[in-house]
């Protein structure tokens, strides 16, 4: 320990792109709008910065205060931008605000996502040197959006006292997108372009630059939300061209899984579904399941296991498993039901599916977040066979309502499924390996062998399932390794392990 360190709060600026409840696409906008809380609990002086969307509810932007405003140099112009921040529970986000950017429908899809998205890296290291409450010690980086930050930092504001001790981390949620754009940024927009280290880094073909590549080549720290992703980035099929990087920067890449909001998922107070239970008292679930057969117009029938999926209809989530193996499970005399909007063949797939199937088959192409809480309480089991699953909260979900998660053995699937082991009786659901829809049917109707035979143990599974601990208080715990690891002259403030 430096014979300088001393105990205080390490000062965290959590930089993110979407946070819940101002502006939500994916997991993402759940981890900043959870994270930075329990980084709080854990001992930090934590602040959320993002942008000032169009889309960010009335009653929120009625209540920003206007903190700061001054111009940020984007190559050969400056741009204004506003800071306003707002107090939410306890935690303080801060909103970097330019009309001409971010007033649009939506969040992202625009055709110059890449330049407002450099802005916002930028004007977030002005803010740091310009607006004193936004001073920290570690600045927390998420995904392509502000991946940038550790490359101006280091490139463009070392000099300024503000900035010379800020460690940099980057954390990776998808790796699927990178943000990638022509070169003539570095020039126009990143003003980079005499910067050869700088250069170099960003580039990753004859003529693109990847805002991604930078921040992981320039981060002090680099983490993705669990371990097995963390493994699994490293391998060419699922580092989307990165993985060299991934390979060459292994000693600081680590992997924390997420956690799940467990006051809004909780079985016992959701105000959502039909009849609250809880592990002591699992009689209503019964209850949710018939209302979810009825709701979804599924025949009323205790005695058969209810399959449900939860999520977006794209590649990545396996589904092409699924559509092979329905014939097969249908047979069986097993229920699935769907929730869940995407890709334009994948809706229609489920669709004929529905059709064809009648009272043993259901899917809503919708995004219907009342409904999703009813599927979780009302299903026996959920299907989430996906092909690459950075984390995954649908199966922690799952499990807290005791719905066993059977999932493919990838990423954060790996890491919070423990595999129903029938010599020692462990597990908290089913996983099968291989990309394989015969594997995967297999083991879906090897379970469905013991809801049928063996009600006792799927009781006993069930119970398992719900007592893992998904709070996001263990991983707040370990964000917190990694930030005093970059700031040894800094002694923990608060370091509990209660986990
Ligand atoms: P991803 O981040 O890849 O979309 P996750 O499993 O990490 O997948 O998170 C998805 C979250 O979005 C879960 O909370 C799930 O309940 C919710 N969700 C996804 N699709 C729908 C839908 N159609 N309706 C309601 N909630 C949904």
């Amino acid at each position: 320990m430096p014979t300088s360190a001393h105990r205080r709060k390490l000062r965290i600026l959590f930089a993110s792109s979407e946070a819940v409840p101002f502006a939500k696409t994916g997991g993402l906008g759940d981890v900043a709008g959870s994270l930075p809380r329990a980084l709080k609990h854990a001992g930090a002086k934590a602040a959320v910065i993002m942008p000032k969307y169009g889309t960010i509810p009335q009653e929120y932007r009625d209540r920003m205060k206007h903190v700061a405003d001054f111009y940020v140099p984007l190559a050969w112009r400056n741009v204004y931008c506003g800071i306003e921040k707002l107090e939410l529970q306890g935690l303080d986000f801060y909103f970097v605000d330019n009309e001409a950017y971010f007033k649009r429908d939506g969040l992202y899809g625009y055709f110059d996502d890449g330049e407002r998205f450099a802005f916002f890296s930028k004007a977030i290291c002005e803010a740091i040197v310009k607006v004193p409450e936004l001073a920290c010690d570690v600045l927390h980086c998420n995904d392509w959006q502000t991946a940038l930050c550790p490359v101006f930092l280091r490139e463009l504001y070392r000099g300024a006292p503000q900035c010379n001790n800020v460690k940099t981390v980057m954390t990776v949620h998808n790796i699927k997108f990178q943000g990638q754009y022509g070169d003539k940024m570095l020039s126009d927009i990143l003003g980079l372009a005499d910067i050869p280290a700088a250069r170099d880094q960003l580039y990753c073909d004859k003529d693109s630059i990847n805002f991604m590549k930078g921040g992981l080549c320039y981060a002090d720290a680099l983490t993705t939300v669990s371990p097995s992703y963390a493994y699994e980035l490293q391998m060419p099929f699922y580092g989307e061209g990165l993985d060299p990087i991934f390979r060459r920067r292994s000693n600081i890449l680590t992997g924390i899984l997420n956690g799940i909001d467990t006051s809004i998922w909780n079985p016992k107070t959701d105000g959502m579904i039909t009849a609250n239970y809880s592990a002591d008292d699992l009689a209503n679930k019964a209850e949710c399941k018939r209302a979810l057969q009825e709701e979804l117009g599924l025949r009323q029938d205790p005695t058969r296991p209810l399959v449900v999926m939860i999520g977006r209809l794209t590649n990545q989530k396996g589904l092409g498993l699924v559509r092979y193996a329905m014939d097969g499970i249908m047979r069986r005399g097993v229920q699935v039901a769907i929730l869940g909007t995407g890709d334009a063949d994948q809706e229609e797939a489920f669709r004929y599916f529905d059709q064809k199937y009648g009272d043993m088959m259901c899917a809503r192409i919708a995004f219907d977040n009342a409904l999703s809480h009813c599927m979780y309480a009302g299903g026996d089991i959920l299907l989430m066979p996906s092909e690459f699953e950075p984390c995954g909260l649908s199966q922690m979900i799952a499990m807290r309502y005791g719905t066993l998660p059977l999932v493919r053995e990838t990423g954060g699937l790996r890491d919070s499924v423990v595999p129903y082991n029938k010599f020692t009786g462990e597990g908290t659901g089913f996983r099968f390996s291989n990309m394989n829809a015969d594997e995967m049917a297999d083991t879906l109707l090897g379970a469905c062998e013991i809801f049928w035979t063996n009600q006792e143990l799927w009781t006993k599974l069930m119970l398992q399932a719900m007592a893992t601990d998904f709070s996001w208080r263990r991983a707040a715990n370990d964000y917190m390794d990694i930030y005093h690891g970059l700031h040894p002259e800094v002694i923990r403030y608060n370091k509990r392990r209660d986990r």
